[in-house]
């Protein structure tokens, strides 16, 4: 299996280089050259399997001879160990026809840590093989840099630099990146907001040299190993609903366009998925994407539901790719005219996008509303991103079963929760001293030097 560049020029590469790159050196993201596809009587086989069988039997096809079998079963094992869930994933009833899929078991309660923990893993053990040292660094809007954290703090062979927007990230979620006190971690509060972290992330890729000098490796949902991981929970709920006997569809509460995209890569696969439905905050430019088949920004307004306060969502640029049919090199001139402040899809890949996805935002009003109802409703306490998701799917129910992702557990927006619904959500009992624990961080001016000359200091 190699994986090939959406921007059509970089060297293809295998899952191994792939995963430990990141981003492609000619700017673009590396996806599969194929998709391979599983057949009908094998996605039924699934039924009544463990999380970690299944995802033994989805991620196989795609990772090549980067692990022996044997290894690969034992890299997954390690990776959900540590969840506080038997199920790992497990799906609630909320109402009739309408699923919740709960994501936020994970050892930092978001459904970041299925993609992370597994990351963890195959970089260590890719790693230790070759015997080399590598520099991640991400940018977070709180959720995916606690979970790196979380998933390297320790690792000999990496050093972990997590960027994230000074003051707009929950306590918890600061609190996660900044308690662990391995001296590998290293959590850096920029003053600026999470695009501007992202941008200083890919600007610090695209300078080569510096790329080189610090062997950097990128863990941000662009990279390939977590579209991967994600597309695993897509099986388990709809083989635990029927499929492949019954379609099923899904709503995802969307940011970088990984997590729903990875829904996409399981229908591409065969997974009878009907509707797969985008539900973002009031930053919105995927769902007037989807309407009007033009990509704008517009500036990033903070709302209650950080993890997707976003102005341009990278892994739509795969959704691209694919809608393009595979060219490379019209993927790289509408990126670029991106940089001027966006662009038109032509007829034919929109008409593509229509068909795929459909889409829907909530307000902060809809999203408070609907933290209060579904208590009332279903019992279930939402945090505030799951709760957009619940609120765009309710538009889409119809004979077919519904799967919404529940995408962090409410204790990690305490506030928003208690706000909306007056109820206090505790953390689970395994991380409740995290109040406690004492404090680790580096402010930084939001401006590329600064960031990199930390980086080279500390490493
Ligand atoms: C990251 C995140 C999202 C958005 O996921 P994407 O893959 O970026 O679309 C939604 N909710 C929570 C809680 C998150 O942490």
């Amino acid at each position: 299996m190699r994986y090939i560049s959406t921007r059509g020029t970089a060297p293809a590469l295998t899952f191994e280089e792939a995963m430990l790159t990141g981003l492609a050196r000619d700017g673009g993201l590396y996806v599969p050259e194929n998709i391979p596809t599983l057949t009908a009587a094998q996605i039924a086989d699934m039924a009544g399997k463990s999380y970690e069988d299944v995802a033994f039997a989805v991620m196989r096809p795609f990772i090549g001879d980067t692990f022996s079998d044997a290894q690969f079963r034992e890299l997954i094992a390690k990776a959900y160990a540590g969840f506080g869930h038997a199920a790992r994933a497990p799906l609630v009833q909320l109402a009739p026809n309408h699923f919740l899929l709960e994501l936020f078991h994970g050892p930092t309660l978001a459904f970041k840590d299925f993609a992370m923990q597994l990351i963890g893993q195959m970089f260590q053990a890719a790693l230790s093989r070759s015997g080399d040292r590598v520099t991640i660094v991400g940018a977070t809007s709180g959720d995916t840099g606690s979970a790196a954290i979380e998933a390297f703090r320790g690792l000999s062979n990496v050093d972990v630099f997590i960027l994230f927007p000074h003051g707009r990230v929950s306590e918890v979620q600061r609190r996660q990146m900044t308690t662990p006190s391995e001296s590998n971690v290293h959590a850096l509060a920029v003053d600026g907001d999470f695009d501007d972290c992202q941008a200083a992330v890919k600007d610090m890729f695209n300078d080569f040299a510096f790329r080189e000098d610090v062997k950097l490796a990128g863990v941000n949902s662009i990279n390939w190993g977590r579209v991967l991981a994600q597309v695993v929970y897509y099986f388990t709920a709809a083989v635990s609903l029927g499929a492949p006997h019954r379609e099923v569809s899904f709503t995802v509460p969307t940011g970088n366009f990984g997590d729903i995209f990875a829904g996409y890569i399981a229908k591409k696969m065969g997974l009878p998925i009907a509707d797969l439905v985008v539900a973002t905050n009031r930053n919105d430019i995927l769902h007037r994407t989807l309407e009007t088949g033009a990509y704008t920004k517009e500036g990033v307004t903070p709302t209650i539901s950080p993890s997707m306060d976003i102005q341009v969502s990278s892994n739509f640029e795969r959704a691209l790719f694919y809608a393009y049919g595979g060219d490379g090199a019209t993927v790289a001139a509408q990126m670029d005219d991106l940089k001027s402040g966006g662009f038109e899809i032509s007829q034919g890949a929109y008409q593509m996008l229509q068909d795929t996805f459909k889409s829907g935002r909530a307000s902060e009003e809809d999203t408070k509303a609907m933290i209060k109802s579904c208590r009332a409703d279903s019992g279930e306490l939402l945090c505030p991103h799951s709760a957009v998701g619940v609120h765009v799917a309710q538009a889409h129910l119809g004979a077919t079963p519904m799967v919404t992702l529940a995408t962090a557990h409410p204790a990690k927006f305490p506030d928003a929760v208690k706000d909306a619904s007056g109820v206090v959500a505790p953390l689970p009992p395994r991380m409740a001293d995290l109040y406690d624990r004492p404090e680790r961080v580096t402010r930084v001016a939001n401006d590329l030097a600064a960031l990199q000359a930390v980086i080279k200091e500390r490493i």
